[in-house]
C-alpha cells in the first residue's frame, strides 16, 4: 500500500529559508505541548441574545450543504471535493482580505509569504489565543529535548522503514545526518555536549518505540519526511496554510490516510485539529483524504477520524476567523489559558495577568486508549 505523492502539495513550501535564515518548520515545529487544541474564541457558541432580542425579521438562510463522508467515494469524487475546496478557501480569503495579501506580479523584490504574508498552521488553529498573533511568531519556544525529540525520531522512523535495524541505530543515522534538518534545530543540535547529545538520543529512540508501538511495522506506513510540512500557497496570494503529517497509508484507489503524531494525547477538542490537517492535505494535494488519526506515542493513545465534509467545514470556518485575526492581531480577541505563562506579549495584557494569578488551568480532557491498529 502506498501513497501516490502528488508534488503539489509540498512545491508552495519549498520557497527557501526564511529571511532571518531559519527553515520554516522552525517556526511552527508542530511538538509545541503548551495549551493544547481547544479551538478558541471563534468556537463559542452564539450568544441568541446579541442582537439585543429586538428584531423578529426573517433572513432567507442557503440550505445546509449535505454532508460528504470521503471514505467509499472514487477518486475523481474525492478530487472534485478537493477543487471545491481550493475554490472556498480562495474565496474565504477574498472575502476576508479583500486585496491586502496579493501578489503583485510586477513586484521584483521576491517577497516572502513567512516575511510580509500571513501563514496559518495547524498550531495557530488549535491554539486557544488569537491575540499571541501580535506577538512574535516563536513566542516562547525554545528548541530542547524534549521539544526536538520528535522531529529527530520521524527522521529515524524513515530512516528505519528505508533501511531496517533497531529504534536506537536509526536514531543515530537520523543524528548523523543533518543534512535535511530545519536550520534552528540543526544550530542547537551542534551547540549540545555530549550528554545532551546522549539525552536527545534517549528520548528519540523511546519516541520511535512508542510511534511502532502504536502504528505497527508493517510496510502500509508510509513515513513522510518531517520537513518541510505539507502546506498550500493560495494562488496569487500571499497566504500560506500549513499542518504536518507524518506518516500516510492507503492508495489512488482507495484514498489516503494520515497520521499525526504529537506529544499529547489527543482529546475530544483534537476534532477541529484534525479538520484543518484534512483540509490542508484536500487543499494542497487537490483530493481530500478519507481518515485522519493523531497520535501519540508518549501516552500510547490514538484517536480516528472519518474525513467528511462538516470535519472540512469546521476546519475552513476556523481558518477563515483566524485570517482575519492574522492580517488584524490587534484587533483579535485575548483568550488566557495556560499559554499565557510563555506568552511574549504577557506583560501587556491584564486577561493574561489575570490567569496566571488565578494559577493553572484545567489540563485538557480524557482520550481513548489505542490498541495499536497498523492501518491506522
Ligand atoms: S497573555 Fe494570554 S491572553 Fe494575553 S495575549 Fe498572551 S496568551 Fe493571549
Amino acid at each position: 500500500m502506498t501513497t501516490e505523492e502528488d508534488p503539489a502539495l509540498d512545491d508552495p513550501v519549498l520557497d527557501g529559508a526564511d529571511p532571518d535564515g531559519r527553515h520554516p518548520d522552525d517556526r511552527h515545529p508542530d511538538d509545541r505541548d503548551e495549551d493544547g487544541p481547544h479551538g478558541g474564541a471563534g468556537e463559542e457558541p452564539d450568544d441568541p441574545s446579541a442582537d439585543g432580542g429586538g428584531t423578529t425579521a426573517e433572513v432567507a438562510l442557503p440550505a445546509p450543504r449535505p454532508v460528504v463522508v470521503v471514505d467509499g467515494l472514487d477518486r475523481d469524487a474525492r478530487r472534485e471535493i478537493g477543487a471545491d475546496y481550493r475554490s472556498r478557501l480562495l474565496d474565504v480569503a477574498q472575502q476576508v482580505l479583500g486585496d491586502r495579501f496579493l501578489v503583485d506580479p510586477g513586484d521584483r523584490s521576491r517577497p516572502d509569504v513567512y516575511r510580509d504574508g500571513l501563514v496559518l498552521d495547524a498550531f495557530d488553529v488549535t491554539a486557544r489565543c488569537p491575540r499571541r498573533f501580535a506577538g512574535p511568531s516563536d513566542d516562547a519556544y525554545r528548541d530542547s529535548v524534549r521539544n526536538g525529540r520528535r522531529r529527530v525520531a520521524l527522521v529515524a522512523l524513515r530512516h528505519l522503514s528505508a533501511h531496517g535495524g533497531t529504534p536506537a541505530e536509526a536514531v543515530r543515522a537520523a543524528m548523523a545526518d543533518r543534512s535535511e534538518w530545519p536550520v534552528g534545530l540543526a544550530r542547537w543540535f551542534e551547540e549540545l555536549d555530549r550528554g545532551g547529545r546522549v539525552a536527545l538520543a534517549a528520548a528519540a529512540t523511546t519516541w520511535v518505540v512508542g510511534a511502532l508501538r502504536l502504528v505497527g511495522h508493517g510496510p502500509g506506513t508510509q513515513w513522510r519526511p518531517p520537513f518541510p510540512k505539507p502546506s498550500w500557497t493560495l494562488p496569487g496570494r500571499l497566504v500560506r496554510v500549513s499542518a504536518a503529517v507524518d506518516a500516510t497509508a492507503g492508495n489512488a484507489g482507495s484514498g489516503d490516510r494520515l497520521l499525526v503524531l504529537a506529544d499529547r494525547a489527543p482529546a475530544a477538542e483534537d476534532r477541529l485539529r484534525a479538520g484543518f490537517v484534512s483540509l490542508v492535505w484536500t487543499v494542497g494535494k487537490g483530493e481530500a483524504p478519507v481518515r485522519v488519526a493523531l497520535g501519540s506515542p508518549a501516552t500510547g493513545t490514538m484517536q480516528r477520524l472519518t474525513v467528511d465534509t462538516a470535519l472540512l467545514d469546521l476546519a475552513l470556518d476556523r481558518t477563515e476567523e483566524l485570517l482575519g485575526y492574522l492580517a488584524e492581531p490587534q484587533g483579535a480577541p485575548a483568550v488566557p489559558g495556560r499559554s499565557c505563562a510563555l506568552c511574549d506579549l504577557l506583560e501587556d495584557c491584564p486577561a493574561g495577568l489575570r490567569q496566571l494569578s488565578a494559577g493553572p488551568s484545567p489540563a485538557a480532557g480524557p482520550s481513548a486508549p489505542s490498541t495499536g491498529d497498523p492501518t491506522m
